[in-house]
């Protein structure tokens, strides 16, 4: 008898995708019910996104102009209390759910399942560790409700056409006073997101500097993908932290991955194992990058992206 509760994360009125993922992870329990909380100022729009989701029962909205930004000391006591009955609580594994769900866990007295990427039954949960070394089998305790993270890169999104009822749920708790909102300070981009891109071009130390980076938001550009870069890349200035793919970086998993001048370090490929095509620019015939890579170009990045532009063209 499991019931799913799976906690959606969402941003300007808009559910994210890793919300669908996460409903296939709960999907693989073989529950007898899933439902959705939307936590929000105006859950409306997202709830009627979350109800089209196929599977799920029924969608649980709070209004609450606390919910208005995502900050885990609010929404974590909501969601503890929402939480009665269900045996099992989910969340996806992004930012997001990185820093929520452990403070559910915490506040419901057990400890988090991090990263699930596959259920082998209602309590037990296959997981990678050492930076994708290893996977490992973990056993949540069967008389505890279950508080997991999902690896959103290990699932597809569930389907659509279900028709969820939405309920508005009261939750009677008191709200933290100690952590509140102050403001947001994001970059701006009109290209896809990262996380959920179905191509995604990153570029490397091998690039050299952030006015070489324009190179590869050209060629990002042409083939209609979001940008991406290592770690040496963000760590030398050369482009924003929030590009970052990897261990300590983003998961992702586009149908197309580029790197260019990327020599495949293993905490890079942590972030990129269940990418489709990978593609590889490397002027190193020997950098680990062509282990992994579908297709491989040997040759200086600022040679071949004029070139392969001029080819897409
Ligand atoms: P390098 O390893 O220096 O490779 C640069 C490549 O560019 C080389 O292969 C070179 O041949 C090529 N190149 C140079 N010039 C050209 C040219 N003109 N044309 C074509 N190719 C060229 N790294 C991440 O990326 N993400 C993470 O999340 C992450 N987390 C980490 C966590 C921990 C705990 C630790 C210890 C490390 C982590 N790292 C991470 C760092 C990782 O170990 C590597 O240091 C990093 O990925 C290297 O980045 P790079 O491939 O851009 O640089």
């Amino acid at each position: 008898m499991s019931k799913v509760l799976v906690i959606a994360e969402h941003l300007d009125g808009k559910l994210n995708a890793a919300t669908a993922k996460t409903v296939s992870a709960a999907l693989a329990l073989q529950p007898d019910s899933i439902d959705i909380a939307v936590l929000a100022a105006d859950p409306a729009a997202i709830a009627a996104e979350a109800a089209q989701i196929a599977g799920v029962a029924k969608v649980l909205t709070v209004a609450n102009a606390a919910n208005a930004h995502a900050l885990a000391q609010v929404l974590a006591p909501q969601i503890a209390k929402l939480a009665d009955g269900y045996t099992h609580v989910f969340g996806p594994s992004t930012t997001f759910g990185k820093d929520l769900m452990p403070c559910v866990a915490a506040l419901l007295g057990t400890a988090q399942v991090s990263d699930v990427m596959a259920v082998e039954g209602s309590h037990t949960f296959k997981r990678p560790i050492y930076a994708g070394n290893a996977i490992i089998t973990v056993e949540a305790p069967a008389d505890h409700v279950v508080v997991a993270t999902v690896r959103a890169a290990s699932w597809p999104e569930a389907a659509k056409g279900g028709s969820a009822t939405i309920e508005v749920a009261t939750v009677e708790t008191a709200l933290p006073g100690h952590t509140r909102f102050i403001g947001l300070a994001a970059g701006k981009s009109d290209r896809p997101d990262l996380q959920s891109a179905r191509r995604v071009v990153s570029g490397g130390r091998g690039v050299g500097s952030e006015e070489n980076f324009k190179i590869i938001y050209a060629f990002a550009d042409r083939l209609g993908a979001a940008v991406g870069a290592s770690r040496a890349a963000v760590d030398a200035g050369y482009c924003p932290n929030e590009m970052q793919v990897g261990q300590t970086g983003k998961i992702i998993a586009p149908e197309l991955y580029v790197a260019i001048g990327i020599s495949g370090a293993i905490q890079h490929l942590t972030g990129i194992k269940d990418a489709g095509t990978i593609v590889a620019i490397n002027k190193d015939a020997e950098a680990p990058i062509f282990e992994i890579a579908d297709i491989g170009l040997v040759g200086d990045l600022f040679k071949l992206l004029p070139e392969l532009e001029a080819a897409l063209a």
